[in-house]
């Protein structure tokens, strides 16, 4: 089988005054594949995300999607390319009702949707994230987990080829990170290609295809999980030795 590079990064750095948070970073993601971006806090994973979907420019380096270069194109080029986001901290509308979060995120698409369209595209997306039961349910009265399905949901409202989790499921109970992972897992059977910062090894074993590791703003580890989760650099790495 050929596999076709969806996203590649090369030669990434980002500096922040004095400070090297990203360094020579470079690495490829074939399309279907989950890449989990693991390394100690601060060791520059949101930075890459950040370079990646056009929240940060970098200093050089170079993000190819598809082919076709976008470093440096504004953040809603990006997500127009087909790269979308969800953030640390869950970004949604919590006075508006899960449906309306949707419509807002079909709005930014490429050819947005409206009216009567943008409705039934909102409900089928809220049916895909196992939201349609909340549909007339304001945003901030919902429970953390589904918050955090709600934002995944406007994130596919742009209908991206890549998507980006930071964390996205970090802070949930045992049975909520299960019900994190089936819905992280159908979206890769979907064939969406996705790139998670993640602590949690349980998700990261169950559903990375592959890891990629920084330490100090650089890779130190690219490989199946098992394979960087009993390399040594990474270990000392994780340890802070
Ligand atoms: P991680 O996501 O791995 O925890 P980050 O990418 O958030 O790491 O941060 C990498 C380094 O860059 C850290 O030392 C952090 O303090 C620094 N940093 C991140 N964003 C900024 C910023 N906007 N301004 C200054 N320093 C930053």
């Amino acid at each position: 089988m050929t596999s076709h590079v969806l996203l590649s990064i090369s030669g990434l750095h980002k500096a922040f005054g004095g400070l090297i948070a990203v360094n020579q970073m470079q690495f490829d993601i074939c399309e279907g594949e989950i890449i989990g971006l693991l390394g100690p806090n601060g060791s520059g994973k949101t930075t890459v995300i950040n370079l990646i979907s056009g929240a940060l420019s970098p200093n050089d380096g170079k993000v190819v999607l598809d082919g076709k270069d976008i470093t440096n194109l504004p953040a809603h080029k990006i997500s127009h390319a087909g790269i979308a986001r969800t953030f640390q901290l869950v970004r949604i509308l919590p006075d508006l009702d899960c449906i309306e979060n949707i419509e807002a995120g079909l709005a930014y698409r490429t050819k947005p949707l409206w009216g009567h369209d943008a409705h039934t595209a909102a409900y089928e997306l809220l049916e895909r994230i196992g939201l349609e039961k909340h549909a007339h349910t304001p945003a901030g009265d919902l429970t953390y987990i589904d918050q955090k399905r709600l934002e995944l949901g406007r994130a596919l409202a742009l209908q991206p080829k890549l998507l980006l989790l930071d964390e996205w499921l970090a802070g949930l109970n045992p049975s909520e990170l299960q019900d994190g992972i089936t819905l992280v897992r159908k979206l890769k059977h979907e064939g969406l290609t996705i790139i998670m910062v993640e602590h949690v090894m349980d998700a990261i074993r169950s559903l990375c295809d592959r890891c990629v590791v920084m330490n100090a703003g650089a890779k130190i580890a690219d490989g199946s999980p098992d394979a960087v989760l009993s390399d040594g650099e990474v270990i000392r790495a994780y340890l802070g030795d």
